[in-house]
């Protein structure tokens, strides 16, 4: 019998039970981008411990999870997202650009809601997107500090920060700082962790994406904003004498790997080389801003040159929690703007959705491939479902065939999340964590 090398020289009454996988094929994203048949993964804890032949991993008192008809694949990563507004779906579909206000998106008659009712809120949306295979977020709202509790009850991996601007009235850091106090930002050391979250450049001045610069540089935290998403924040900047997003950017310090901007959907040419020079991470959300500006960023042309995620970002933008198909509709919307079908190949498209959007977020030394050593934060597809069928290709069945109605279970730091397409927890318990 295999055993994980660290086991080798323990005796068998030393060895702690273990969840395994057993025969699965496995969809790595590993450095090969190796499809694996009939394999073992064994969980020790929240790790994966080691990968094997099929049936040669677990000893008597492990736990065992036939995947015979199973593919094993990483959690989706999701880099951009509101998910305490889920409760604003179909509230703004089909509105002129000029409908989302200046110096801020919201919908009418949002004030009505409670913080019970957006706590409420987020844990239906952790539990949809469970259940959509998505094992990460990266979730800011204002008042995060009353929400992360939420999204912790979940079981989530999360990397959230509490919305900041001063376009209103003086900023508050207080939620920020109680975020970072609870939590921390380092991933390694919580499933949830901290950063700091200015909204966007018309939103903030110049002076507080300064200083949101100097806080992250202080904490060691990533900044995560919004960038270039319209027409009319690009205008407001240029007003306060920046020739465009990437200079107002740069003026503040706020450039490089830690700094995360979702969109980027106004950029001119330079911008765009600029970004890559700079290294600047960028969340894309083809859903949401084909729906609320009918405008995409050109994905190829960013691949290879800086980190790329994606996002479904809010519900009143896109409606959809799936990130199935926010990689399949990036990979199509992508290959018309290159116009080029060759770009974007699938491999790159599973990518972007898992240990990309890792790498965005920083993570992608614990999660984002399935490999031995790396989190088991792991979904398990349905190959028994017809739009699995046939597997001729199984990267290719990920980005264009599956759905999250092919997500049979769904693992988080080893912990079982979803099994046979139902959540194991009842998830209206967790809007009541505190
Ligand atoms: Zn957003």
């Amino acid at each position: 019998m295999t055993l994980a090398p660290a086991d080798a020289c323990l005796a068998p009454e030393e060895i702690a039970m273990a969840l395994v996988l057993t025969h699965a094929t496995v969809l790595t994203v590993d450095p090969q981008d190796r499809v694996l048949d009939d394999r073992d993964i064994r969980i020790d804890g929240r790790t994966i411990a080691a990968i094997g032949p099929g049936g040669t991993l677990a000893i008597p008192g492990d736990i065992t999870l036939d995947c015979t008809r199973g593919l094993v694949m990483p959690g989706l990563v999701n880099t951009h997202t509101h998910a305490a507004t889920a409760l604003f779906r179909g509230l703004a579909d089909d509105k002129p650009r000029e409908f989302w206000p200046e110096g801020g998106y919201s919908v009418p008659g949002q004030e009505r809601f409670t913080m019970a009712d957006y706590r409420g809120s987020l844990a239906a949306a952790c539990a949809e997107f469970l259940g959509n295979g998505v094992t990460t977020i990266a979730d800011r709202v204002a008042g995060m500090d009353q929400l992360a509790p939420v999204i912790a009850a979940s079981g989530m991996r999360a990397v959230v920060g509490s919305t900041i601007a001063d376009a209103g009235g003086p900023v508050d850091w207080g939620a920020t700082e109680r975020v970072i106090e609870r939590y921390g930002v380092d991933p390694m050391a919580s499933r949830i962790s901290a950063g700091i979250a200015p909204h966007a450049l018309d939103t903030c001045s110049d002076a507080l994406l300064a200083e949101c610069a100097r806080r992250a540089e202080r904490h060691g935290a990533k900044v995560f904003l919004h960038v270039a998403q319209s027409a009319a924040e690009v205008a407001s900047i240029r007003r306060r004498g920046h020739s465009g997003a990437l200079a107002c950017l740069r003026c503040a310090g706020l450039t490089g790997p830690d700094v995360i901007a979702a969109h980027c959907i106004y950029l001119d040419e330079d911008e765009i080389d600029g970004f890559c020079a700079d290294g600047t991470a960028i969340c894309h959300c083809p859903a949401s801003n084909l729906k609320i500006e009918a405008r995409t960023l050109p994905l190829a042309r960013y691949l290879g040159r800086t980190p790329v995620g994606l996002g479904t970002d809010w519900t009143a933008s896109n409606n959809s929690m799936d990130m199935f198909w926010e990689m399949r509709l990036a990979a199509l919307v992508g290959k018309m703007k290159a116009d080029d079908p060759t770009v974007l190949d699938t491999r790159q498209m599973l990518r972007l959705a898992t240990l990309d959007g890792a790498k965005v977020l920083g993570i992608d030394h614990l999660v984002g491939s399935v490999e031995p050593g790396k989190r088991a934060d792991l979904v398990v597809l349905d190959l028994a479902a017809l739009e699995m069928a046939p597997l001729h290709d199984a990267i290719s069945n990920v980005v264009y065939s599956a759905s999250p109605r092919s997500v049979r279970d769904v693992l988080v730091d080893g912990e079982i999340r979803v099994r046979d397409h139902r959540l194991v927890q009842d998830h209206r318990s967790w809007a009541e964590a505190s």
